[in-house]
């Protein structure tokens, strides 16, 4: 083990999305900061990031049904989705900001417009999508989204979903030509690639093994070299724990008493590719469906056109499944090893409390490639079986923490954990996820750098105009703004609203 200390301003752990976006928005703000990074793989965005291992949809609630409720008046509430596209417009001026900058070249190879559909079968769920729409297309976010439940509509937007469906059946469907497919894989290859340009230090096959209070402030790190595996301590004033599914079991090491009573539960994913081009081309939209009773949200299925590897590709799923790993790299160890005296009790709690979630991924788990194909095809009625292959997807852990909702309470969403100090941030959970990394890590900024947030406020706003402002309310903004993003980004700008 060598003994000398290497110092520096901050560490990044992980080489995923959220380190990329949060050590490039810091390199903008203060380029003097020196940063190091540590990925225990070869390469940058290999985990949920990678462009295999995630649905690629840029998240701005336009398709998915999961961010609108219904509430008991029968009612639509659309505050969570109004919120989530509020974030993607955060994510989508960034990214202009580095284009226009000459920073990310070729938008191109990360982002492509692609449109986004909701689709429903039955009488409850068509009223649902109807009264959704209605909704959503009074909010200025949503402009430019159609509804049908006409056949022959639907025949020309999704010929290859209404092939060889009986006319007589009930179906919707909502669309708007302002959606994206992000190859998030590709974009933190390139903020990873930039951010070494900027003299960031970018470790590959650099394992994180443990984190410890430095003397004076700060974190020291005690890292390994998987090449030689010679050991090294780096410290930092700052640390972002940025190691998807591992960050819990990184966070736990720090011992920060935020860091207690949070555990995680680990879900796996599968999809289904379609392994022939004339069938991939016959479809050009992403289309999100309705989660079965019982499902957990991020199984909605939902069948998508993708750009990977610079070709169109067709990808249906995610099936969840279970396995106790953290990362699709992870140990069977990481359940059980997450599991502390300061968290048992939580677990113990969420554990006779998701008996049924636990039974649905593993009857998930148990699916036959048969009856994986037989869920297809309530998209795709003529699907053959010889057409699709699968292949297995990243792990998400959720995090399971006690809220007033009750000890041991499954969460679905993101969330950031700091010391009250500011000088350590966790990044845990998984949804919406990489869509929203510029507001995720502006969340980690206003939390960890308050004095340097009021002398850095001109500069975020000039990357991102609409930062502290609510585009739902500034209508005229919110069509300026995405305009512009829609043209230096390659994408569809606002369509008319129509009648
Ligand atoms: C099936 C699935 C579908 C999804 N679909 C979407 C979608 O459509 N849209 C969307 O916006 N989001 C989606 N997400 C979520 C999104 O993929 C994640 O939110 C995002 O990629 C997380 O990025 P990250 O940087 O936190 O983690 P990751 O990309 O997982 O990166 C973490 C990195 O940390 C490294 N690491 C871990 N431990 C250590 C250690 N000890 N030392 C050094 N390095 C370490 C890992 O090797 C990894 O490279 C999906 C996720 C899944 C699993």
């Amino acid at each position: 083990m060598s003994s000398v200390v290497k110092k520096t301003d901050v560490i990044l752990i992980g080489a995923g999305v959220m380190s990329a976006t949060l050590g490039t928005l810091l390199k903008e703000l203060s380029p003097e900061w020196e940063i190091k990074t540590f990925e225990k793989l070869p390469s940058a965005g290999e985990e949920s990031s990678n462009e295999w291992n995630n649905a690629g949809t840029g998240h701005a609630a336009l398709c998915e049904l999961n961010y609108t409720t219904e509430k008991a008046d029968g009612s639509i509430d659309i505050t969570k989705a109004v919120n989530i596209n509020e974030q993607f417009q955060l994510s989508r001026q960034f990214w202009t900001h580095l284009v226009r900058q000459g920073l990310l070249r070729n938008p191109g190879e990360f982002i492509r417009p692609i449109p986004h559909m909701s689709w429903v079968a039955g009488d409850k769920d068509v009223e649902f999508l109807s009264k959704r729409f209605k909704a959503l297309s009074e909010n200025p976010l949503f402009q430019g989204m159609d509804y049908s439940e006409d056949h022959r509509q639907l025949q020309e937007w999704i010929p290859l979903m209404m092939q060889g469906r009986e006319a007589s059946e009930k179906v919707a469907a909502t669309k708007i030509d302002s959606g994206t497919d992000v190859n998030f894989g590709a974009l933190t290859r390139l903020l990873f690639d930039h951010l070494k340009t900027q003299g960031v230090e970018v470790h590959y096959r650099y394992a994180v093994k443990d984190i410890k209070r430095a003397e004076g402030g700060g974190w020291r790190v005690k890292v390994q070299n998987l090449n030689n595996n010679q050991v090294e301590q780096h410290e930092a004033r700052f640390l972002f724990i940025g190691a998807g599914g591992a960050s819990l079991p990184l966070l736990q090491k720090t011992g920060i008493p935020e860091s207690k009573h949070i555990g995680g539960f680990p879900v796996s994913g599968l999809f289904m590719v379609c392994k022939n081009q004339a069938i991939a081309e016959k479809h050009h939209a992403k289309v999100y469906g309705k989660a079965k009773l019982g499902a957990p949200p991020m199984s909605v299925p939902h069948l998508d056109t993708r750009y990977i590897d610079g070709k169109k590709a067709l990808l249906f799923g995610p099936f969840a499944g279970f396995t106790p790993k953290f990362l699709k790299t992870g140990s069977n160890m990481d359940l059980i090893g997450s599991v502390k005296p300061s968290n048992l009790l939580t677990m113990l709690a969420a554990g006779a409390k998701e008996m049924g979630l636990t039974k649905y991924l593993v009857q998930q788990l148990m699916l036959s490639n048969a009856q994986r194909i037989a869920e297809l095809r309530e998209f795709i009625p003529d699907v053959k079986d010889e057409d699709w292959e699968v292949v297995v997807a990243g792990q998400r852990v959720q995090v399971i923490k006690d809220t007033p909702q009750g000890k041991g309470t499954l969460q679905f969403g993101t969330e950031v954990v700091s010391a009250a100090d500011g000088s350590v941030s966790a990044l845990l959970g998984a949804s919406p996820g990489a869509s929203t990394a510029v507001h995720v890590m502006l969340e980690v900024m206003q939390r960890c750098f308050p004095d340097q947030m009021p002398q850095w406020q001109e500069k975020i706003k000039a990357m991102i105009p609409s930062y502290g402002v609510r585009l739902s309310d500034e209508p005229e903004l919110f069509k300026e703004i995405f305009d512009s993003t829609a043209e230096a980004l390659g994408l569809e700008k606002i369509a008319e609203v129509r009648s």
